[in-house]
């Protein structure tokens, strides 16, 4: 724990690829229950100039609930279920509505992306929704993603978007999440009752401590809280992002961050590159093996991906999305990687071209049977150790 402001908010500025998650509380006028335009704008600017900057960004975004229960008289009090679920999918269209108009208007392309907690949990599911995402950013559109609460019931639901943002993050390989919220971060008491609490700067790991810390933070209003945000911190520096908790009711809330504005960081140990080789890496049981040939493993020790031309057999039962391990022709475990094909399609184009893919198969899969970077080489296969090393070894 740091209670000392860190140089810099360099998190954010050199960040390759930025998650913000906006609460409802920002978003929604309290009063009018309507959407906070004059607010909303100068975040929609502090957004696009990052993507000006050459940092892509996904916006999470709260405030379906919110906007659509006053629509609907629902004025006072907790909801029941399906009384959110009504107000989300009348103030969905709402918030979708604002965004398209603020960005369009900017000449950016707005994508609304609602997902369900099976989509961050079930494998199938997952990839779906990475491939979209990613082919969103590609395409230049900025995403804009809310829990689909109008389907997601109470046991299958998130509840909060902290964690929903974090897994997004996860997902999609970005190195900082940024939660924006009526809090401006973590104090180690609460300062609302206690004169001498601190604000914490930084959080190096994820202790007991902070934990405590964190349950005895005033909290805000909305689903959230600071325990949902720590969760989120969790899931985010595991997958070796940046997060942080950050005011959001001033106006252009992340350009104040860059200028240096309180907010507490939650430092992750590696890069999501090595958080997700190092995943793999610790698979305990891959799912099947992938045997290659001569000329796949060289191309493999150079860094490239594996081809479905350099495997020669398929074994065990695996789907798409599955670890596998990588062998030698002699049996040796030389890798470990995520298999973009199931063992039955693997069989099939094994061996083959991959401009014979779609033909084979009927739908045009992806071009590796194991992409670069999801694929870990195991130690001894660089150091030529003769003996089998216990627990694989992560390689930059
Ligand atoms: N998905 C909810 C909504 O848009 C908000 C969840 C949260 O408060 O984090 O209203």
């Amino acid at each position: 724990m740091n209670t000392r402001r860190p140089d810099s908010a360099a998190p954010l500025t050199q960040a390759r690829r930025i998650v913000v998650k906006v609460g409802s509380a920002l978003l929604v006028d309290g009063d009018t229950g309507r959407v906070n335009r004059a607010w909303l704008e100068t975040l929609v600017e502090d957004l696009l100039r990052l993507r000006k900057r050459g940092q892509p960004v996904i916006l999470v975004s709260s405030g379906a609930i919110a906007l659509g229960r006053r629509r609907l008289g629902l004025k006072h009090g907790a909801l029941r279920l399906e009384e959110s679920q009504a107000a989300a999918a009348v103030g969905q269209i709402r918030l979708a509505h604002a965004y398209k108009e603020l960005l369009e208007g900017c000449d950016v392309t707005v994508a609304q992306v609602l997902l369900t907690l099976e989509d961050s949990e079930r494998r199938r599911r997952y990839l779906n929704a990475r491939a979209t995402l990613e082919s969103l950013l590609a395409l230049g559109a900025l995403p804009v993603i809310n829990e689909n609460d109008t389907v997601a019931t109470a046991e299958i639901r998130y509840g909060d978007n902290d964690r929903l943002a974090a897994r997004v993050a996860q997902m999609t390989g970005a190195d900082c999440l940024v939660l924006l919220s009526d809090v401006e971060g973590l104090y180690t008491a609460d300062p609302n009752r206690e004169p001498g609490a601190r604000f914490i700067h930084e959080v190096p790991q994820i202790t007991p401590e902070i934990e405590a810390m964190a349950g005895r933070s005033a909290s805000q209003v909305g689903s959230g809280g600071m325990a949902a945000k720590i969760a989120a911190a969790r899931i985010a520096v595991a997958a070796g992002c940046h997060m942080c908790i950050a005011a959001g009711v001033h106006r252009h809330p992340l350009r104040r961050i860059e200028e240096g504005a309180d907010c507490t960081w939650f430092v992750p140990s590696a890069t999501p590159a090595a958080a997700r080789k190092q995943w793999i890496a610790g698979t305990l049981r891959p799912a099947g093996a992938l045997t290659i040939d001569a000329g796949a493993r060289r191309a493999l020790l150079e860094g490239r991906s594996l081809l479905p031309a350099g495997v020669i057999a398929a074994r065990g039962r695996f789907d798409r999305g599955d670890t596998v391990s990588v062998l030698a022709a002699d049996g040796a475990e030389i890798a470990r990687g995520i298999v973009a094909y199931s063992d039955v399609d693997a069989a099939r184009i094994m061996g083959r071209k991959s401009s014979e893919i779609a033909d084979i198969l009927g739908f045009r899969g992806r071009d590796e049977m194991i992409h670069r970077d999801d694929l870990v080489l195991m130690r001894q296969e660089l150091t030529g150790a003769a003996e089998p090393v216990p627990a694989p070894q992560v390689l930059p």
